[in-house]
């Protein structure tokens, strides 16, 4: 029989994403009233549907509509907005500090630590000036109206070389987050040349750098070679085994040489475990991840369990016995569901089961109407690939609310089309007000 502490049972779980709010949902519905308490941190008030940035991006979606608030499916949880800055197993202590400057300290029973990943850079001159990752619901809506307002001030200028800049898009990192981003904006902004006097679809430049031979590891070398196809047909330039030298001042220098001037770099380049695990006492692998046992226990720590993106999990389906499963909301929305049992055993002095799920490959959107997906061995291009790729995420997309909210985007984008004006004054709400003040 497990020990714990309080009465009731005290579960603390770090980030409310796939894993953290699926575990969470589970555990709500299935606890016995009275037994636990449930308390989710996570800085945003919503868990986001990474899938859908794209779409958001691209205007097909909502982006309202890709987040799930956490308090409102969460109702038999405590949803704490703040970030845990340090975790101190030793004690079963959580230091998190709240939107308001404030330091809390959370005692727990048990731990879920889910924080996920960030992007995973490299020392390139000028990318933390120059560059947005792709992972966020600001950055999709940021990066939206970052796009098109680049089509109006490419329009209005006189200057070519300025224009040439404005009209020069780069996305950095070829696994599917940063194809389906390239795929989608490239497609909003070829649609929306058709409300430009100046602007042609061929005036735009698109470019892909990947450092690798191949884009989209998570499917097969020949569904990779038909998406590089797709994109050089519609004019995106395509550099495989290339990397970037330098991007500052906006002057992207590839290592062949290539030389162009950008406004918008996209950096999809990987992702790493959530730095905040460095700060706790638990243990790490060599990439920085929590090792997990096939239970999701972290190994040595029985009442902390952990999945997705910042925990190695044995992938008990390989030959490999050191592989551990890929980042991918597949495995992370499986395991939660694990984790989530796996707790409840614990707490109930039953066994728990390992996780094992053969990868089931991948689908994924290249604008409106074509796609590449390969499940299970099955290739799909173009337009099935494209259905499959709906169908396969309004089914995984979170509550019924959600689900008919983001059908009911599509149908009003193919009954009306989409909308392709750029809110620029998002990125910069008070200047209008400023100006008003100043004058
Ligand atoms: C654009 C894009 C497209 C993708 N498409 C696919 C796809 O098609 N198929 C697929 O399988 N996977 C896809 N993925 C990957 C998938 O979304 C991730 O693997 C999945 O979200 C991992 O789940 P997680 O719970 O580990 O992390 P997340 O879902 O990222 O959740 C982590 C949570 O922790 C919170 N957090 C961070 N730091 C702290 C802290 N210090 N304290 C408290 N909370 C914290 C975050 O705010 C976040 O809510 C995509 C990812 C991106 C970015």
């Amino acid at each position: 029989m497990a020990v714990t502490k309080s009465e009731p049972t005290e579960i603390l779980v770090v980030g409310g994403g796939y894993v953290g709010m699926y575990t969470a949902l589970r555990l709500q519905s299935k606890l016995p009233r009275g037994e636990a308490t449930i308390t989710v941190v996570d800085p945003q008030p919503h868990m986001t549907y990474q899938p859908f940035l794209p779409e958001a991006a691209a205007g097909s979606v909502e982006p309202r509509h890709v987040v799930v608030p956490l308090r409102k499916v969460l109702r038999g949880c405590r949803v704490l907005n703040g970030r845990v800055v340090r975790v101190e197993h030793a004690q079963h202590a959580a230091t998190v500090e709240t939107g308001d400057g404030r330091t809390e300290v959370l005692s727990y029973d048990l731990l879920v630590m889910a924080p996920g990943s960030i992007a995973r850079t490299l020392p390139i001159p000028g990318l933390a000036e120059q560059g947005i990752s792709f992972k966020t619901i600001g950055e999709a809506i940021y990066l939206r109206n970052h796009v098109l307002s680049r089509l109006d001030v490419a329009e209005a200028t006189l200057d070519p070389a300025a224009r040439r800049k404005l009209l020069t898009f780069m996305v950095i990192g070829g696994g599917y987050a940063g194809i389906e981003a390239l795929a989608e904006l490239e497609d909003m902004a070829r649609y929306a040349c058709r409300y430009y006097d100046s602007i042609a679809p061929q005036d735009m430049r698109w470019a892909l750098v990947e450092a690798s031979g191949r884009i989209m590891p998570e499917v097969s070398p020949a569904m990779g070679a038909y998406t590089v196809e797709r994109l050089t047909e519609r004019g995106i330039e395509v550099f495989l085994d290339t990397r970037v030298t330098t991007m500052e001042g906006g002057t992207v220098v590839l290592d062949d040489g290539t030389e162009f001037e950008t406004d918008t770099i996209v950096w999809t380049a990987g992702v790493k475990a959530n730095p905040v695990l460095r700060q706790t006492d638990l243990p790490l692998d060599g990439k920085s991840r929590v090792p997990c046992e096939a239970t999701l226990q972290v190994v040595d720590s029985p009442e902390v369990f952990s999945a997705g993106d910042c925990a190695a999990v044995p992938d008990l389906t390989s030959d490999d016995s050191d592989a551990t499963t890929a980042p991918s909301a597949q495995h992370a929305v499986r395991q939660a569901g694990v984790l989530a049992d796996n707790v409840l055993a614990y707490l109930h002095g039953r066994p728990l089961r390992p996780y094992k799920h053969a990868y089931a490959g991948s689908v994924a959107s290249l604008g409106l109407y074509r796609g590449a997906a390969e499940i299970y061995g099955i290739k799909l291009k173009g337009l099935p690939a494209w259905l499959m790729h709906r169908t396969y995420h309004i089914s995984r997309m979170p509550t019924f609310n959600r689900k008919v909210r983001i059908l009911a985007d599509w149908t009003g984008a193919l009954l009306f089309r989409r909308e392709v004006v750029a809110l620029g004054q998002i990125n910069d709400p008070k200047a209008e007000f400023a100006r008003a003040t100043s004058s």
